[in-house]
Formats: C-alpha cells, structure tokens, sequence
C-alpha cells in the first residue's frame, strides 16, 4: 500500500527514513534547507561516530555506501589523566568495528540518492506553517530537523529531560596528519582515543572520512567554564588546531606530538556549540485542524555528543519508523500509533539518555569502579566498549552499584 509523507529535515534521520520509504513504494516528500552542493560546500555538522548495530541499519537499507572507503575503527583507547599524567588507561575491542562520515559527505549523497529515484525535494527552510501545509497534504508527516528551531513545535518533556542547560561546550576540528601518541601500544593510532580530564572534560579522536579522503576528527566536550573551555568565540579551523595543541600540551600531553603536525582538512573542518540534553513529546497538533505531526531522532531526544549516541539513535530510530509505516497497510496514521511508535523507540533511547547522562556528570563511584576493572581485565574493557555500541546494557551493569558490584562480582580474574 502506497503512502504519502513527508519528511521534515534531510540529516542523518530524515533522509534515512525517506530512502527507507521510498524503497518500500511509499511516495515521500523531503524537505531540505539546503542543497546538496551547499551541504558538501558548509561546515561540518557531526563526529558521528556510528557503531556497528546502527551501520547494520543502514547496510539493511542499503544506505551503507562508505563501507570499505571510510576506516573501520575496531580499537577504543581511554585514558584518565590527571595532572598532565596517565593515571588509567583502558584498550578495549569492540565487537563490531565503529566508523565515522562526514555528514556533509554522507547527506548530500543521500539527497542526490534519494532525487535520482524519482524523490521530491523542496529546497526551503520549512515555517512552522509549511509543516502545517505539509501535514494537510500528506497522510503522514515526520519532522527530523535535528537541534533545529522545529522542534520546539513539540513540547519538552520534563519528566525525562535530564537537564535544562548544557553540561559541555564543544569544539570540534577534522585534521589530516594526526600520528599515533607517544609510548602507545600497536594500534592506537587508528584507535577511537578519549581522554578523560576529570573535572575539565575531554577529549575524543576519531578516525573519519570527509571531503578529502581520511581525516582525524578531534572534539572538545568542556565542562562550561573550566580550563578546557576557549573556543566560545568559534574560532577558524587555524586557530582552532594551534588552541587545542595549548591544550592538549598543558592537559594531555602524551597526544601532543600525535596531533603537533595537523592541519585543518578545509575551510569548514570546525564546529563550536553546546547541547541542552531534551527529551520531547512525541507529537504536535498544528493549524486550524490540530492537525498531528510526529518527531523523530535528536527533535525529539537529543543527548550531548559525549558517549557518540546520537547519530546511531538517529539510524535506529529511521529503521524502526521505516517498519512501522510499510507495516501499517491502509491504517490511518493517528495519535495512537505516532505514541505507540514512539514508546517503541523510548524503549530503546531512554537507555542512551541514562548513559549519557551518567558520564556527563561527575563519574559515579561505582562506574569509575568499572572503569579501573576495565583497565585491568580486557573483558571488562571490551564490555565498556559494546555498551557504546548498545546502550540497552548499560542498566544491566553500569545502572547502579548492585548492578556493576554483582557483574564484577561474577569474574573470577577481578580483585576488588
Ligand atoms: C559536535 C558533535 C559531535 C557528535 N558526535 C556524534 C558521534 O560521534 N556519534 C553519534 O552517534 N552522534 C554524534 N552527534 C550527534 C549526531 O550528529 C546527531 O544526533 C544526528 O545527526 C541526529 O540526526 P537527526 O536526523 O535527528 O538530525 P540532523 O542530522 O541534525 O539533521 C537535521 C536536518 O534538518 C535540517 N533542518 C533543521 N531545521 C530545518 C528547517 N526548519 N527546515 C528544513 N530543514 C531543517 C538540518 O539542516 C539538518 O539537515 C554529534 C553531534 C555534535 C554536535
């Protein structure tokens, strides 16, 4: 049975969701602010770290086009450090190798995608009277605009919004020529790195693929007003790279010649900001009809980038709103199955808002127990890894104390 929808906002979400649809024989109108070539031409948007259960999503829908062209990354290193040295380090192997593309790689190519099979495109920023027109128009009406102003079309949860203020200031430059750190073991130089400066924040590393082929991808998250936290002016990619080589040899040091011979890979390779964690109701009632309209991805559950969650909830959520639809046959698509549905994927995103939230604020005891087993047991490590992966385990033994003491608990090799 043929639907017709429109998809508000062609990001990691939207356009996921529309190629989905379109593949099932779904007529399907996007909307896009901007143009393919002015997406490759802008700044970057995203680390978008994406994790293996969410790249099976994609590979499922066939939108897995960078599989092979951009680096696998199947190595986590952490290190806590503290005052300028390693206190705890952690490697770990993942499951399933994670990797990361440049949005504006990756979205101008599903948008060209998407039009090449025979998909409308409007090419506006969408009113909140164009969604309106939209949802008048359409048997269904999603709104994927991201962190943009559309989602305050859809009231804030209070109840599960963990915070009304950001918790980091983020700054984030892509560079060619990153090394691997000093004294790292084999590997770490195509490793995902974090660095955890406690109480100041950290620092994430991330192999990519952007406009011009492989890249570093290096994020600030900065605890608002503490010594990480200059680049609120949003400096060019230039003196973005000479701030973060003060930082990195005033707080990790052991990075600094890794990174010392970088260069910014273009024009647009930074993005300053910071997030308000939200979590929002699912759907609006617009114009005159009260007309209603469902949210998707980070409109309506938007976590800070620190545990690298958002783009892998934006495939999950595409996946699960693709299946809905095609299985919905000729059924309207009302109040009740837009609730329905977005239960279905709270079920799963409450779980990175727990996780996120945990690791934003000062570290639990009882997880910063975890992470010191992790540093010693290569299966504690590798547990911490996949929980990136799939945060539905992290209640099972990072939730609470009894969760993480009766895990630890159940290895033989761990002392505590
Ligand atoms: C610094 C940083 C680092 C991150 N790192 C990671 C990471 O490593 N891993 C991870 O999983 N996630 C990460 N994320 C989060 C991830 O990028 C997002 O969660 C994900 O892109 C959300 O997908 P989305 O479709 O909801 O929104 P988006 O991908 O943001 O797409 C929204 C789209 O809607 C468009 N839009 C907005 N308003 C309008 C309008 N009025 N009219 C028309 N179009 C509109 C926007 O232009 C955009 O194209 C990071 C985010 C940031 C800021």
């Amino acid at each position: 049975m043929m639907r017709e929808v429109a998809v508000v906002g062609a990001g990691q979400s939207g356009l996921h969701l529309a190629l989905a649809l379109q593949a099932d024989g779904h007529r399907v109108t996007v909307v896009s602010e901007r143009t393919p070539e002015q997406v490759r031409a802008g700044g970057v948007l995203s680390t978008q770290a994406m994790f293996g259960p969410a790249r099976a999503i994609e590979r499922a829908a066939g939108l897995a086009l960078w599989d092979g062209a951009a680096p696998d990354t199947d190595a986590l290193h952490v290190v806590v450090g503290v005052d300028a040295k390693p206190m705890l380090t952690i490697d770990a192997s993942p499951r399933e190798p994670a990797h990361s593309v440049d949005q504006r790689v990756k979205t101008s190519a599903w948008l060209e995608l998407f039009e090449e099979r025979g998909g409308r495109v409007e090419y506006h920023r969408a009113e909140p009277e164009d969604v309106v027109r939209l949802a008048e128009r359409n048997e269904l009406t999603v709104v994927a605009a991201g962190r943009g102003a559309l989602g305050s079309l859809f009231a804030r949860d209070e109840a599960r919004s963990p915070f009304d203020a950001p918790q980091r200031s983020l700054a984030c430059v892509y560079l060619h020529g990153v090394g691997a750190p000093a004294d790292a073991p084999a590997g770490v130089g195509d490793a995902a790195r974090i660095h955890i400066v406690p109480g100041a924040g950290e620092l994430i590393l991330q192999p990519g693929l952007t406009l011009t082929g492989p890249c570093m991808i290096l994020l600030w998250e900065a605890v608002p007003g503490g010594p990480l936290d200059v680049f609120g002016d949003s400096p060019g990619p230039a003196e973005m790279l000479a701030r973060s080589l003060e930082l990195i040899r005033s707080h990790v040091p052991w990075e600094y010649e890794a990174v010392s011979g970088a260069e910014p890979t273009d024009a647009g390779a930074v993005l300053c900001g910071a997030i308000t964690p939200t979590v929002r109701h699912p759907v609006a009632h617009l114009g005159a009809d009260g007309a209603a309209v469902l949210g998707m991805a980070d409109t309506l559950v938007l976590n800070d980038p620190i545990t690298a969650q958002g783009a892998n909830n934006a495939s999950r959520c595409a996946g699960l709103y693709a299946a809905a639809v095609t299985g919905h046959g000729d059924r309207p698509f009302d109040d009740s199955w837009m609730h329905d549905l977005f239960a279905r994927y709270w079920d799963q995103a409450r779980h990175t808002v727990d996780f996120t939230t945990a690791m934003l604020g000062p570290l639990p005891d009882h997880i910063g127990l975890a992470f010191a087993q992790a540093a010693a047991h290569p299966q504690v490590a590798s547990r911490l890894a996949d929980t990136y992966a799939d945060p539905t385990d992290f209640p099972r033994w990072l939730g609470t104390p009894e969760a993480t003491m009766q895990y630890l608990a159940s290895l033989p090799q761990t002392s505590m």
